[in-house]
């Protein structure tokens, strides 16, 4: 088992900083994702793991070896692309035989020992019977477990997957992030993942790294970056949000109580942030605001009128309008909220998110 550690790294293409001094360390046997918007700099960053890219500055490392210049071929990692780069002339058992074949020597392995391991290979990615085969007779999916078992076969140190879903369509996509993860988790292997997609990465990873413009912004358990988004952006690309902006007033015990001029109310939540400047942001998630007949005091109560109604099967999505404002509200399946109804809500102070008006 192998952890792998990024410091400081920084990767430059003529006038763009595609990787911006990034540092961050996977351990052993965790499913790490890389998670931002096109363009951000987690393929790059992938590829620095690999050592398809030399960074300008920083290192790599695998545990405690020093990595940032040793070729490729010897760090013993497999990659997944996105297109799953199949060799279209080979069948699947030589397309997953490949790479043991030119270690063949280094490895000292037999014929035999070829023919077990892409057995194993293949049976655990449930492709057993398909070995003769065309990649171009496969389906989508199941040219996704040719590339899964090509990179698995080798038995690396490091899994990289780069976008190993997108071709996919909705329902296989969840149904191989599922696999992906337990065939993780059975192997143990060290895996960086690499994704646009926040609930594919959500649902994956044991610890997610946000990316934007080439900077690692936050990275930590999916949980708390959901829960506790250290910026707007990470909020934002995290999930659905109603931002609020407004003034910070101060601290009750352990929450920021905000003025918020377009709810006409002082609002209490939970930051990540010890300290907070004036100019504050509240993101209230719409899942969390709760309906309530009493009004309890200390906790922050929301008042609107039903604006629209769209039933999504496993909730109810609403549209509030207050006074100045309009919020999203989910609310559960068997309600039936009516156009022009008005909803008493409390957002619990516990739930709702307090940080800085930034944006970086
Ligand atoms: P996507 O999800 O679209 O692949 P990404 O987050 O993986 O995006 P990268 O592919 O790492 O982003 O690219 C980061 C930045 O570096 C982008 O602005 C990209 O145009 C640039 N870039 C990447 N590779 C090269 C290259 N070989 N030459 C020049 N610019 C590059």
């Amino acid at each position: 088992m192998t952890r792998v550690r990024l410091e400081n790294v920084t990767k430059v293409y003529g006038s763009v900083i595609a990787v911006d001094h990034v540092s961050f360390e996977v351990e052993s046997g965790e499913l790490f994702t890389l998670l931002g918007p096109s363009g951000c700099g987690k393929t790059t960053t992938l590829r620095i793991i690999a050592g398809f890219e030399v960074p300008e500055e920083g290192k790599v490392y695998f545990d405690d070896e020093e990595v940032t210049f040793l070729k490729p071929y010897l760090r013993n990692t497999a990659m997944v692309f996105q297109n799953y780069a199949l060799w279209p002339h080979m069948t699947v058992y030589d397309n997953v035989a490949y790479g043991l074949r030119i270690r063949r020597k280094q490895l000292g392995l037999s014929e035999e020992d070829i023919r077990r391991k892409v057995k194993w290979a293949l049976e655990l990615v449930k492709l057993e019977g398909l070995e003769n085969r065309y990649p171009l007779q496969l389906s989508g999916g199941q040219q996704q477990r040719v590339a899964l078992a090509r990179a698995l076969v080798v038995e690396p140190r490091v899994l990289l997957l780069d976008e190993p879903l997108s071709n996919l369509d909705a329902k296989l996509r969840i149904e191989m992030r599922e696999e992906i993860k337990r065939l993780q988790k059975k192997l143990g292997i060290t895996t960086v993942y690499v994704t646009h997609d926040q609930l594919e990465a959500m649902s994956i990873s044991d610890r997610i790294a946000v990316m934007n413009k080439g900077k690692l912004l936050q990275y930590g358990a999916p949980r708390e970056v959901y829960f506790r988004p250290i910026n707007l952006f990470v909020a934002d690309f995290l999930g659905r949000g109603n931002i609020l902006y407004g003034e910070f007033l101060g601290w009750e015990n352990e929450y920021a109580l905000v003025r918020i001029p377009d709810l006409d109310a002082d609002i209490l939540g939970v930051s990540p942030h010890k300290d907070l400047p004036s100019k504050v942001a509240v993101v209230i998630r719409p899942e969390i605001m709760k309906i309530t007949e009493s009004r309890v005091p200390r906790d922050n109560y929301i008042v609107g009128k039903v604006d629209l109604v769209m039933f999504l099967g496993d909730r109810v999505e609403v549209r509030l309008s207050t006074s100045k404002t309009s919020l999203v509200v989910y609310l559960p399946n068997t309600m039936y909220p009516t156009v022009g109804q008005e909803l008493k809500l409390v957002a619990p102070k516990d739930n709702v998110i307090v940080i800085p008006a930034r944006w970086e």
